[in-house]
Parts: C-alpha cells; structure tokens; sequence
C-alpha cells in the first residue's frame, strides 16, 4: 500500500554547522520544499554566536569543513573564528541555500498534530511533514553563581556573547573559567592586557599544538591548483581521525603516551608552586582536552596571576578570594562554559499525545543513535543526545546523520510512508550499547566535565566512525513504527 507521491514540507531549525548539513543534503537530493529558521542575525551557529578574543578552532582547518565543499587554502592550521564564519557563509551561498534562510526567527514552539508539525515563530506558524532540530550543543552560556557578581561596577562579558566594542588594551582582566575557552582568551589578552588574572577552579592539562601556525602559501597554492590531492588530503585525514577516537574510547598504549606527552608538557612551567597548583589530580583527556600552543608561556609572563584559591565574591571593583584578598579589574571575563545539554529549549517542543520534550527527557536528553526520539514522529535532531563532539569531526557527523535523513525524506516522496517515529525499544536498546560501550572512554574516568549530565552520565558517541557509518547508513525499519495513512 502506497499514499500519493509529493515533496515532504521540511522546517529546519537552526543554520549553523548542521542545519547547513541538512540544507545542502536536500537541495542535492532535489528537494526544495525547506526553509531554514535561525534565530540569529546570520548562519554559522557558534561560529556566529561566539567571538571572544582569540577564538579559532583546535581541530585543524583541513577536518573541520564539509566534504562537499573542501577549502584548499585556509589560512591557519587551525582555523580562527572570523575565516571559519566566513567558510560557512560561502557554503550557504554557493549552495543555494539563502532563499531558504529565515533570519531572526526564533522557534518558540513545534507541536506534532497527529498528521504535521505546526512550528511557530514570529508569531507565524509554519506547517511541515517534517522537522529537523539543529539547534546545536553549546548554545546556552553557563552564568555562573558567584554572589555579588552583579554588583561589578566594571564590564562582565560571557565569552559567548562578547561585545567586540569592548576593548582589553591597557586593562586590568580577570578571566574566570580554564577550558578551552578562557585558555584562548587569556592567550590572546597577554601580549595587551594590563594585568590578567585567571581563576582556575580546576586546572586543566593543556596538550600544545601548533594552534597559531599559518598554513603554507606553497600548501594551499598545491591544493588549489590540484583538487584532486586536495580531496586525498582530507580523505587521509579523515582516516587518521580513527586515532583521536581510539585514544578516548579505548585503553591503550596510544592513549597512554598521549597522556604522558600532556603530562611532561607541564614541565614548561618553571615554577614550582604554579606547576603543582595547575596540575589535575585526573587523567589528561578526561575533560575536553584542551590544545593550545601559546597558553602556557603566556601564563608565565609577568602580567599575569594564576589563582587557584577559590572565589569568594564579587564585589563593585573586583574580585575577593577565599583568603579574603581583592583583586581589582576593569573587566570580567566569564569563560564559564555552557548548559550543555539543553538541546532545543527552551522551545515548547511537543509530540504525539501531548508529549512534551521536557516529560520525555526527565531523566536527562536521550535519543536514538543522536536522531530521533520516541514519542516525536517526523522530527530529527542532528547532533543530538551523544554526538561525537570529543571524538570524531563534526561535520562529517552531520552529514552522515543528514543523508539519513534524506533516505526518510525520499521514501516519504515516493508514497511510501506519511509518518516514521523511532520505538522506545529501539532507542532504550541504543542507549545501553552506548551506556556500556562509554565504560572504558577516558571520560569516565573520574574528572567532572561538560561531558557529563545531571545524572553523571556521559553524553558523548562512544563509537568508531565505521560504526556511525553503519548506524547512520540504511535505516532499519524494525527500530521504528511506519505510518503509511494518506493525509
Ligand atoms: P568549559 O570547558 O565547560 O569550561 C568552563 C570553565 O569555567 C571551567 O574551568 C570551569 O571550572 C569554570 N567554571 C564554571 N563555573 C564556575 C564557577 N562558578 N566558578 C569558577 N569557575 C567556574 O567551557 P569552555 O571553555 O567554554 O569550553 C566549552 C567547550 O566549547 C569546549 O570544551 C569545546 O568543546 C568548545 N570550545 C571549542 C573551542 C575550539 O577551539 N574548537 C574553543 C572554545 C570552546 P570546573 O572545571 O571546575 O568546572
């Protein structure tokens, strides 16, 4: 039994790295019936929302693009946020993806009616047979809870909504958080700053890499000139990821001599009572791994503090410790990470029988293989509940997880489904492969992370990528119920 044949209605939500993916998934499966509603001002999701002093991206250029669309002549080895921006401008454009965009249009509610989605934004509503939820991992800045920090007479930024107005030339800068963040930010304020001072809760262990080396004119003029040896350098490196991957989920002799490198890094810290105050009492890697090349020499030069006494409050001129020193500044840096794991809220996301997203995930977000939750029929996430972000490319990751999409999209435009809603078997079935298969990953491994939910669970893809290949390959329809009723 078939239904009729038409072109699915599809609303994607959110234009950063992933609903980009979907856009251009569809547009080259041939579908046009999509928009793409962003509620910023522009596409690039983090890369568009952040832009602190100093931020580029530790996963080197060559990796953090799109197949579709390799970029033979980045600038750096590792991308900053201006180029990477930019990369995802021209993919939206030369991909014909603008006529699509809705700018400044926040999703405030999608609910499933039993047939079609009605999305509402703007106060419009839009009906759809589909939705596809990119709306990112690290979106919601963590403001964190210190008393008095509304009382700071100076300027507080969050790293992820800075204002580039604000300049830090000549000033006394406290940064408060030492992930990968406040570790580029404090790289970047050194060499202008008056004074910065970095409060460190917990330190972490700071891996180098070459992460301000520029990109050899000879090397890009090569790639440009020859696409083909362009497209085999990302195919290698594509295939030397299995090393990343295989070092945090699996023990073994790699992981431990990179361990032993970030540990004997530390070594370039020359003084004694500063090394030992910022040397974790956890294995590297636990945390997302911080890489830096200039961190650890900027920390060493005279206009910077490292604290480690925690922080007390915050008063009208500065910061006071535990200790009961104050500490002046004119500007307060909070590089305090993120509500990682708030994919899509605060939107009203309600699916079939008025189940919303807030009682199906009461017990933390989890979904199935990253995509599809029980209960939510036509909607899929991309980057979801156990994405790879600590171990395997992204945009590979969302392109996988977009042509996955596709193949429903496909069967729905044939005739041969109206509704497709992943069962709770299934996904309980996944979410223990996942639980177990997270045992031996180095993120378990006793540190606390972003990586970890309410309940202490991670929230990561413990899996190789031939096994993400697989999961995202050819559906298998006994993980899901098919409804094939014509509307
Ligand atoms: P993060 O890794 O979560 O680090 C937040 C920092 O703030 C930690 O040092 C944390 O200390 C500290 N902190 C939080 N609340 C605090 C409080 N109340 N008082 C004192 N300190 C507090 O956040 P992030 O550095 O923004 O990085 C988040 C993720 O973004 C990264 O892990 C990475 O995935 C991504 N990122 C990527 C790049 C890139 O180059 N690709 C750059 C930046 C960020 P504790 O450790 O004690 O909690």
């Amino acid at each position: 039994m078939s239904t009729s044949k038409r072109e699915p209605r599809v609303v994607i939500v959110g234009a950063g790295m992933s609903g980009i993916a979907m856009g251009v998934a569809m547009k080259r499966a041939g579908f046009e019936n999509f928009v793409i509603l962003e509620k910023g001002s522009d596409v690039g999701g983090t890369w568009y929302w952040n832009h602190y002093p100093g931020l580029s991206c530790d996963v080197p250029s060559q990796l953090y693009q799109y197949s579709f669309h390799l970029k033979p002549d980045w600038e750096r080895v590792f991308a900053t946020q201006d180029e990477i921006l930019a990369y995802h401008r021209e993919v939206v454009d030369r991909f014909g993806l603008k006529d699509h965009l809705r700018l400044d249009t926040e999703v405030t509610q999608a609910q499933w009616s039993g047939e079609e989605w009605s999305v509402e934004a703007n106060g419009q509503t839009k009906r759809a047979d589909f939705v596809v939820m990119a709306t990112g991992v690290l979106h919601h800045p963590n403001v964190p809870d210190i008393p008095g920090l509304e009382d700071f007479e100076g300027t507080t930024l969050h790293s992820a909504r800075w204002d580039d107005e604000v300049g830090f030339a000549g000033k006394r800068v406290a940064v408060i958080g030492t992930g990968s963040t406040g570790v580029q930010i404090v790289s970047a304020m050194q060499p202008v700053a008056e004074q910065v001072t970095l409060f460190t809760r917990s330190p972490q262990w700071v891996l180098w890499g070459p992460t301000e080396m520029r990109q050899p004119e000879l090397v890009s003029a090569l790639l440009r000139r020859v696409p083909l040896l362009n497209r085999l350098v990302f195919e290698s490196l594509l295939k030397a990821s299995w090393l990343f991957t295989d070092v945090v989920t699996r023990p073994s002799w790699r992981r431990r001599l990179l361990q032993a490198f970030a540990r004997r890094r530390m070594d370039s810290i020359r003084d004694e009572d500063l090394r030992a105050r910022l040397t974790p009492a956890y294995e590297p890697l636990c945390k997302r791994q911080v890489v830096s090349g200039p961190f650890l020499r900027a920390i060493q030069e005279p206009n910077v503090e490292v604290v480690t006494e925690a922080i007390d409050h915050v008063g009208a001129n500065g910061v006071v410790t535990a200790d009961a020193k104050a500490r002046e500044f004119d500007l307060i840096a909070l590089a305090t990470g993120f509500e990682a794991h708030n994919y899509m809220r605060p939107m009203n996301l309600v699916g079939r029988d008025g189940l919303t997203i807030e009682e199906a995930w009461r017990d933390g977000p989890r979904a199935y293989r990253m995509m599809a939750i029980p209960g939510f029929p036509n909607l899929f996430s991309i980057l979801g509940p156990n994405s790879p972000v600590g171990s395997l490319p992204l945009h590979h990751a969302a392109e996988l997880s977009a042509s996955y999409i596709v193949r429903w999209l496909e069967r729905f435009a044939r005739g041969e489904i109206r509704s497709v809603e992943v069962t709770e078997e299934a996904s309980d079935e996944f979410n223990a492969q996942a639980a177990k298969a997270l045992g031996p990953t180095v993120w378990n491994t006793g540190c606390n992370s972003w990586y970890q939910r309410a309940d202490g669970t991670i929230d990561l893809w413990p899996f190789n990528r031939a096994t993400m290949k697989r999961m995202l390959g050819e559906p298998d329809d006994t993980h899901f119920h098919l409804g094939i009723t014509a509307r």
